[in-house]
């Protein structure tokens, strides 16, 4: 049966669809608090909670969810989607709930106020950020404002309930989570500490590998353990089972009877020997089985995966207060210009014109600019001074660029191809680029901007159609 007791509205908000289909769920007003309820709470639990309420920001449609015992355990990130990804959750529930900000074994009046507590500043934080934008970067930024409102951390842990073995508890309910923390790592707004380094299955990826020795000749994990014995006399070695006859140790070589260890025999140390194929080894081999597909990876063949905590940088923080991902905004700005084209038509366009220059020798040029370093620039003219930088960038972009040029941007730089215009001429734009951001924002603004030779087209083309 799929009964969907959790609808969204235009707002993104949860609302309750039908009582009738949500048995455990309830919405209850609370000093103008709405506070999302799943589970059954104790007879008059929550009739006290007015005076935790009372200092709540009536503002927030859902403030928090708190959950009692009685909630089916998918509901909870069924919930939490259908919320907001960024909801305080308060489990009650007496068993574990990972993306619970506060846990309390049981529902008490006590452990609704800690709970109540506990999530207060997480409450104060999500206030100081813009509400979360649709579109593509919804994820990213759902991570970066789960990190600024929960200490900034997003750490991982074992977890044994999936492939990988290993689990981001806050973004749980979040597809794909570790390679948007990842890309969002590659662009400062995160940064790694090693976790840990889990082998993977070469077959399926499972980090669910289980090590074991087995036979180096047939792969068995069919081994046992015998102890070999050196007679000194003749230098005879074997396993125990071989000299012992049930009552003495007798050389299965020279006949002679081991009496004295020490003086006749002693026993230099441990081989394996295989209960499948009867072989003896020095060393068993380590082999990995899957326990997600069975599939048995060998020692030498198997692959690694590295697992990081994440921890949000002062760019990420960045992101957070101002609601987009670096680059967006003066992305959106040089969109409205003539000239404005995706990196890939840059690259097809730049291949035209190079051939052009190649068989001709017709004139253009290529200037790289860096979009200016957001930390830095923060530190130099505040957070309202980059707004100002980027739009200033943009403005004399306009300025500059005639009706045949075209401009792109791709991995962090701003790329300009200037046609019909020799390198002489494409340092003379550059240069008074450069020139009008330093004296509008300071000696300490500096735009390195570059030119790109002809010899380096052919990799700056092979660059901008990747993807
Ligand atoms: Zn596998
Ligand atoms: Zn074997
Ligand atoms: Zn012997």
């Amino acid at each position: 049966m799929n009964t969907k007791p959790w609808k969204t509205n235009d707002r993104g908000n949860f609302q309750r669809e039908s009582s009738k289909h949500s048995p455990t769920a309830l919405c209850r007003e609370l000093d103008q608090v709405v506070v999302l309820v799943s589970g059954e709470p104790p007879e008059g639990l929550l009739d006290g909670f007015a005076d935790i309420a009372r200092n709540a920001d009536p503002s927030s449609e859902y403030a928090a969810l708190f959950l009692f015992p009685g909630i089916e355990p998918g509901l909870i990130v069924e919930a939490v989607t259908c919320a907001s990804p960024l909801i305080p959750i308060v489990n009650m529930t007496g068993r574990a709930c990972p993306r619970a900000d506060f846990s309390a074994p049981m529902p008490s009046r006590s452990a609704l106020r800690e709970g109540w507590t506990a999530i207060d500043e997480i409450r104060a934080k999500l206030r100081l950020l813009p509400p979360l934008p649709e579109g593509e970067d919804r994820d990213p930024l759902t991570l970066c404002y789960l990190a600024f409102s929960r200490d900034g951390q997003l750490n991982g842990v074992i977890d044994p309930h999936v492939e990988e073995m290993v689990s981001y508890p806050l973004l749980t309910g979040i597809p794909g989570s570790r390679d948007i923390l990842e890309s969002l790592a590659e662009s400062g707004l995160f940064e790694r500490r090693f976790f840990e380094r889990l082998l993977l299955c070469e077959r399926c990826g499972s980090a669910r590998a289980l090590a074991r020795e087995v036979c180096p000749s047939c792969n068995s994990a069919n081994l046992e353990e015998i102890q070999i014995v050196h007679h000194y006399r003749c230098g005879h070695q074997a396993s125990r089972s071989e000299f012992d006859d049930g009552e003495n140790l007798i050389c299965p070589k020279c006949r002679h009877r081991l009496r004295h260890y020490g003086v006749d025999y002693d026993t230099p140390g441990e081989m394996q020997r295989c209960r499948t194929c009867g072989k003896t080894a020095a060393e068993p081999l380590v082999s990995f089985l899957c326990a997600d597909c069975s599939h048995e990876t060998r020692g030498v063949d198997i692959q690694t995966r590295e697992y990081s905590h994440y921890r949000l940088t002062k760019a990420g923080e960045l992101a957070a207060e101002e609601g987009r991902l670096p680059g967006r905004e003066i992305e959106e700005l040089l969109s409205r210009l003539a000239g404005w084209r995706s990196p890939h038509n840059l690259a097809l366009i730049l291949e035209s014109i190079h051939r052009v220059h190649t068989r001709y020798e017709r004139p253009y040029t290529v200037v790289s600019i860096p979009v200016p370093d957001l930390e830095q620039a923060r530190q130099e003219l505040g957070a309202t001074g980059i707004t100002r930088l980027r739009r200033a960038l943009v403005d004399m972009l306009r300025e500059s660029l005639r009706s045949a040029d075209f401009v792109a941007l791709h991995e962090g730089r701003i790329v300009m191809l200037l046609p019909e215009t020799d390198p002489a001429n494409g340092e003379a734009v550059m240069k008074r680029l450069s020139q009008q951001i330093r004296e509008s924002f300071g000696e300490k603004m500096r735009l390195e901007a570059s030119l790109v030779g002809y010899d380096q087209s052919p990799s700056l083309i092979a660059m901008l159609s990747k993807r």
